[in-house]
């Protein structure tokens, strides 16, 4: 068996009156992420994880955000279509870890929900999915609440 690894990131400015969208999950909040699609922070460096463990390039080659095709786009589509590109090529997800900088709110109500949701996507269990959620203790853009970001780290498998 094949195994390989890869790591994405991504971040989105926080701004008053837009949807809040985390992990495939709306939280509820009264503000959210400044993005083209729907700007979930934590799908955006998942598939950039999942494309980096298949050397596929980035998710602004697939999903550039200057077309209208992403405009407002549902982040678990783009999720759903790479985990699609790395099976037409043999390559299907063996577990995924995702860190999430947030200052407020306190995501702990909403992790197992966002495992859930992402490990359906992906056709794992959800013990192969882990959601970890931070604040920056109040440090930098995000302690500041200016944005959000977001690490993931995968492994792939092909036989
Ligand atoms: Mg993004």
């Amino acid at each position: 068996m094949q195994i390989r690894i890869g790591q994405g990131y991504d971040v989105h400015a926080i701004a008053p009156g837009l949807p809040m969208w985390l992990g495939g999950i709306q939280i509820p909040c009264d503000k959210g992420f400044v993005a083209h699609s729907d700007g979930d922070v934590a799908i955006h460096a998942l598939c950039d994880a999942l494309l980096g463990a298949a050397a596929l390039g980035d998710i602004g080659l697939h999903f550039p955000d200057n077309s209208p095709e992403w405009k407002g786009a549902d982040s678990k589509m783009l999720l759903a279509r790479v985990v699609e590109m790395l099976s037409e090529r043999g390559w299907r997800a063996g577990n995924a870890d995702i860190t999430i900088a947030l200052q407020t709110p306190k995501l702990r109500p909403y992790i197992d929900a966002m495992r859930s949701t992402l490990a359906s996507i992906l056709g794992l269990e959800e013990d192969a999915v882990s959601v970890k959620a931070t604040t920056t203790e109040h440090l930098g853009f995000v302690g500041r609440g200016e944005g959000c970001e977001a690490w993931a780290v995968v492994t792939i498998c092909k036989d």
